[in-house]
Parts: C-alpha cells; sequence; structure tokens
C-alpha cells in the first residue's frame, strides 16, 4: 500500500473502532500498519519479526491476540492455504465475499470484493437456512507482472 493509502486506511479503522467502542490500542494499530507497508501477505512469525524492532518484547501470543482482533473487526483477512494474514483492501464496508487471487511466484496478494459470488453463496446458504458469518475465496495462479517476465 503507499503510504498516503494507509494513513487513510488507519484514520478509517480509527473511526471504525470508536464507532463500534472497540479499542485499538496502538500495538494493534502498529501491527496493521506493519501489515499494509507489506507488497503481499506476510505470516504471523514474520509480522513478529517487523514488531519487534520498535517492541523487542513482543511475543507470538502478543501477535496472535492483535491478529485476533483485527480479524475480528473485518480489517484483515486470513489466508489459510499460505497460513498468512493481508489488509482488507475494503475496510469498512459490510462483511463481504473477497476473492483473493494469489500469486505463487511473488506472493502477491490481490483482493476483489466478489459480488456476484457473494449473492450465490447467500442464495446457496439461504436453502439450509444457513448464516454465512465470513468466507474468503483463495484463487492460485501467477500474476499480470510475472507472466510478463
Ligand atoms: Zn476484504
Ligand atoms: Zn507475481
Amino acid at each position: 500500500m503507499k503510504s498516503s493509502h494507509i494513513e487513510s486506511m488507519l484514520a478509517k479503522v480509527q473511526k471504525l473502532c470508536e464507532q463500534r467502542a472497540v479499542r485499538l490500542t496502538p500495538q494493534r494499530q502498529l501491527v496493521l500498519r506493519l501489515m499494509a507497508e507489506q507488497k503481499s501477505a506476510i505470516s504471523a512469525y514474520d509480522l513478529l519479526d517487523l514488531l519487534r524492532i520498535s517492541e523487542p518484547q513482543a511475543k507470538p501470543p502478543t501477535v496472535y491476540r492483535a491478529l485476533d482482533f483485527l480479524l475480528e473487526q473485518g480489517f484483515i483477512h486470513k489466508i489459510e492455504s499460505t497460513n498468512s494474514y493481508v489488509v482488507c483492501h475494503h475496510v469498512g464496508e459490510p462483511l463481504h465475499t473477497s476473492a483473493l487471487f494469489i500469486c505463487d511466484n511473488c506472493g502477491l496478494v490481490t483482493e476483489y470484493h466478489a459480488e456476484g459470488i457473494d449473492q450465490q453463496l447467500k442464495a446457496l446458504a439461504d436453502t439450509s437456512g444457513f448464516t454465512i458469518q465470513h468466507s474468503v475465496l483463495e484463487t492460485h495462479g501467477t500474476c499480470a507482472n510475472c507472466i510478463a517476465k
């Protein structure tokens, strides 16, 4: 994310936390900022290494607690297939199905709001009375940049 984008994303998150009356501690905010500075998704352990640069006493539970909070609030998504995390590109939008396109070559993760798919999933869920909390579609392949090389 570009630094101007990071600042506006963080401001939006700050405002949402106030509206929801949840606490965005400086540490949670720092974790989110570090994630936003990445070009692609990041694992909890890589995140811990980055966090330790400014907070040497940080431990794995520190990172996991921050990640849990950010996931719960919908500010980030977990990529199960690579066990890593990425900042949501639609922060503040209601629960959405995010389609994540993951480049297996460079690790780039692009998020799209999968609107048509949202409706299909909802229709499917409705047939069995299932209530969707959140869903993430993970699609692997090669990004345009890598193909061009
Ligand atoms: Zn998202
Ligand atoms: Zn790529």
